[in-house]
């Protein structure tokens, strides 16, 4: 592709009055398209379920921000079906070709920028920065994976042999299954699914329950964009009937999954059953949970630790995978630290994300009652400095919470709660906080504020995370800067907008000729 180099979006500024009445206009503009039904879509035909799924706002549950079909097994069955249909020709096209449609989404995307923040504000109850970042980060996306995957057009690098022609070739897997989370609806929706399409496998995408909206909306652009019918096969319906059911099929290839570490394993066990006609060993990729936790000792300047503390924890309230929920502050500074923290987070304004409030609602009653049920867990495992309060008589909202003194193996200090909820933790000096940022079962993301140079090494050493900081806030990760994933419990460190993320949907084959 000559197209030029990579680069990432910028953000919108939102401290410009114009950015804001642009946003405020789009979402009048959403405002008066809600209450559509979206359909499914099997090799391009649009398909109206007599059940629907209801998409509410979190922020204001009387309000319905939509409705979506729902699969059946049987739609999954006939999307499968259609899905291999469309890889015998598919995995023909030219890497370029494929990578065009691509560059031409983001193009629309781009265009279409606001529209798509402000339908994640009311069906996912992003405030305008969560949002903008995250249709820049789908942006990024589309663009880098369209970059990369010439890489994988021309044959891998072998050694010479005399009188031989040695290649060794990238070739598609076939047909997969995406099943991506609520928390990215837009962003980590587009990215599990372009990167396996635009190296030739076709895919089946079944977003999340909470915001099957979001994902309708993407895939429109991506056929105006140019995507031909049966590559991708869109499939809104429940986890548990058509996620299960195609984890479990037989001509399933592989599978790509980001969630919960409990979905997580149940597909990766479930995939590796060997069922009657399966020809293969199905290929999961993961990216699961995490207990992230940042650490300052008494070198750090404590002001901005404090800072990329409450942005780093109630960004998007929590409901991030790489959010920190663990503050780990060395016994010098705890105190001064922790006040700063709370301090900070009092001062969040928590309301309706169409107001742009710093801290929202959290995206459904199930979040809303495992955080209250966290939050209980914590009373009697730490000392509850602010927060703790919860208040669904409007929408799911969760005050930004923080539990002192808490133990490193407390249960609020091991399980993810995904929400506004941090357990700050007392360490005796660096290397007791170094060892127990790394005592849970995650290995996500993590970040250390210091000013001694050996300790930064150390970390830099023996921090298991897949993606450390120093010196600023755990979260936001770009694309093509910071390749993103984790490792043990949090997943396959498959490396989202990573140079070589689009690998792990492809496979090798030599081939050799002797003259
Ligand atoms: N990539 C996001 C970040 O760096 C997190 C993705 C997730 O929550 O799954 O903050």
């Amino acid at each position: 592709l000559k197209i030029g180099s990579f680069q990432t979006e910028s953000f919108v500024d939102f401290t410009k009055p114009e950015n804001v009445k642009a946003y405020q206009d789009a979402l009048n503009k959403v405002r008066q398209e809600l209450g559509k039904t979206v359909p499914l879509i099997i090799n391009g035909e649009r398909i109206f379920t007599e059940e629907k799924m209801t998409s509410l706002n979190p922020c204001d549950t009387q309000e319905v921000v939509g409705y979506s079909a729902k699969a059946t097994t049987e739609h999954a069955e006939k999307a499968l079906q259609g899905a291999w249909e469309a890889y015998s020709w598919w995995k023909n096209w030219s890497m370029d070709a494929r990578a065009r449609i691509l560059v031409k989404a983001a193009k629309l995307l781009r265009e279409r920028r606001h529209e798509f923040n402000a339908l994640m504000t009311l069906e996912a109850g992003k405030n305008y920065a969560e949002a903008d970042v995250e249709t820049a980060e789908a942006i990024d996306f589309l663009e880098y994976y369209a970059r990369q995957a010439d890489k994988y057009a021309h044959p891998a690098e072998t050694y010479p042999y005399p009188g031989e022609e040695n290649e060794l070739h990238w070739i598609p897997l076939g047909v997969g299954v995406s099943i991506s989370p609520w928390n990215f609806p837009l962003a980590i929706f587009a990215g599990m699914l372009t990167a396996p399409i635009v190296v030739g496998n076709t895919i089946i995408v079944k977003p999340a329950e909470d915001t099957s909206l979001i994902a309708a909306k993407f895939i429109d652009l991506l056929i105006e964009a140019g995507m031909p019918a049966g590559v991708v096969q869109f499939l809104p319906g429940v986890g548990e009937e058509v996620g299960d059911y195609l984890v479990k099929h037989p001509r399933t290839r592989f599978i790509t999954f980001t969630g919960s570490r409990s979905v997580g394993l149940y597909i990766h066990a479930e995939a590796a059953k060997v069922l009657k006609g399966q020809k293969w060993i199905k290929r999961t990729i993961m990216e699961l949970g995490g207990k992230d936790a940042l650490i300052v000792d008494e070198t750090a300047d404590l002001e901005s630790a404090a800072a990329a503390a409450v942005q780093s924890a109630f960004g998007f309230n929590g409901q991030k995978c790489s959010a920190m929920s663990r503050l780990i502050l060395v016994d010098a500074i705890h105190d001064e630290v922790l006040n700063k923290f709370v301090e900070r987070t009092r001062a969040l304004k928590v309301g309706n994300a169409e107001e742009n409030s710093n801290v929202t609602a959290v995206v459904n009653d199930e979040s809303f009652e495992k955080i209250q049920k966290y939050i209980e867990i914590g009373k009697t495992e730490g000392k509850l400095e602010t927060g703790g309060e919860a208040d669904g008589s409007k929408g799911y909202f969760i005050q930004p919470t923080i539990f002192s003194g808490v133990d490193a193996q407390a249960r609020i200090a091991q399980e993810e709660v995904f929400g506004p909820f941090v357990a700050v933790i007392r360490a005796r000096d660096f290397d007791h906080a170094l060892e127990i940022a790394n005592s849970t079962e995650y290995g996500l993301t993590g970040g250390v504020f210091s000013g001694v140079r050996a300790r930064l090494e150390k970390a830099r050493a023996e921090f298991e995370v897949g993606n450390l900081y120093f010196n600023r806030k755990i979260t936001g990760a770009l694309v093509g800067v910071q390749p993103f994933g984790g490792y043990n419990m949090s997943g396959t460190d498959s490396k989202a907008g990573g140079p070589d993320y689009l690998s792990n949907f492809l496979q090798l084959k030599t081939v050799t000729e002797r003259f």
